[in-house]
């Protein structure tokens, strides 16, 4: 969602005049476009911010601006403007007032109000890669799972018309771009008018010129049959879904409000193989979550051991303000945490290694 976003900016900028550098030594505007699903990504955007000498225009954007608000300024004092996600179109307008202003280091423009972005946004028609686009879908989460911060600072979810998602497509094949990947928080939560995201797929497969297509990331809780059946399906659809389990421990599950069940997740896991033909299934997976015994992280130790994920991302936990999970004490020591997101990265890497090796 940050690399398209940073497109969208991008697009925004070159649209009133400005031209995109790659050396941030001879930048005169440099926007940091941050995340902040984990403390890691925070810290090295305030490391980051730091190297940049005064003498350029500096913006935090993204979720960090949201979470954080005028408090970027106060750690940050070299920073001139703070946007949330909901307002980047207000970016150039914010540039071209700091950029005529004589004493642009002294003024501060912070702006996290907004609550829907514009849909224009999406049609500048600026993609970094000529074969490739990443289209939004949805965007914004309403799902709080309780260490997850994306509702707070993404806000709500909000799905685009899938009349303006297919015109984007259009115009990005006009272009010569011919492969897709469709983008949202929840994908499979897509719906607009009589519109579902099965639907939408179908409507995406079916456009000419286009070859092939993917969407991430999906929620087990939205994920059906018949979306396998339509993956198996869609010839232009790749034969791939990442499926983040989180856990394997029914217990962890619910304190992490995930809305489904071990058994649940397996019964998908097996539905999937059986019936979208070479299938690819990837995961994210949190260890230490608070609370966490050594018996639930088994639990999710042996799901990962019995499904067999063709790659999977294993983060440790951390906690993040605003959430629920905040709230609660982070009880799994550090090296627990260490412990346990080293053996089941072991466990995948052998995994991944015998999935490489298969004969086709
Ligand atoms: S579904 Fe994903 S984005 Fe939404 S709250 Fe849960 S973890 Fe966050």
């Amino acid at each position: 969602m940050n690399t398209r976003d940073s497109e969208v900016v991008s697009g925004l900028l070159q649209k009133s005049g400005h031209k995109i550098c790659h050396d941030p030594a001879k930048a005169d505007i440099i926007i940091l476009n941050t995340c902040s699903v984990r403390q890691h990504a925070e810290d090295k955007v305030w490391s980051e911010i730091g190297r940049f000498k005064n003498g350029k225009l500096i913006g935090v954007i993204g979720c960090m601006a949201q979470n954080y608000g005028q408090g970027v300024f106060e750690r940050s004092p070299n920073v001139s403007f703070v946007v949330g996600p909901a307002d980047i179109e207000k970016i150039p307008g914010i540039i071209a007032r700091l950029s005529k202003d004589k004493a642009i280091f002294e003024r501060k423009i912070f702006e996290t109000e907004g609550e829907c972005r514009p849909e224009e946004i999406y049609h500048t028609g600026f993609y970094q890669d000529k074969n490739h686009a990443y289209v939004v879908i949805s965007e914004g989460c309403s799902n709080f799972c309780s260490y997850c911060v994306v509702p707070y600072v993404r806000g709500g979810l909000h799905n685009r018309n899938h009349k303006d998602i297919l015109k984007e497509i259009q115009a990005a094949l006009k272009k010569g771009i011919t492969r897709f990947t469709l983008l949202g928080q929840n994908v499979n939560a897509y719906k607009y008018d009589k519109v579902d995201f099965i639907k939408l797929l179908g409507r995406v497969d079916a456009i000419k010129g286009l070859k092939e297509f993917s969407f991430i990331t999906s929620h087990p809780r939205d994920t059906s049959i018949d979306l396998f059946k339509a993956m198996n399906d869609l010839g232009k659809l790749k034969k791939y879904l990442h499926l983040p389990v989180q856990s394997g421990s029914d217990g962890i599950l619910k304190l992490m409000n995930r809305g489904y069940s071990r058994k649940f997740y397996l019964a998908l896991a097996d539905n999937y193989r059986k019936i979208v033909k070479d299938g690819a299934l990837t995961s994210d997976i949190i260890v230490g979550f608070p609370t966490e015994t050594e018996e639930d992280f088994k639990g999710t130790y042996d799901l990962v051991k019995a499904v067999r994920f063709s790659a999977a991302y294993i983060f440790k936990y951390s906690s993040r303000p605003h959430t629920e999970a905040f709230k609660m004490a982070d009880t799994v020591a550090k090296e627990d945490k260490e412990e346990r997101h080293k053996l089941i990265l072991d466990l995948q890497k052998g995994i991944s290694k015998k999935n490489a090796k298969k004969p086709d």
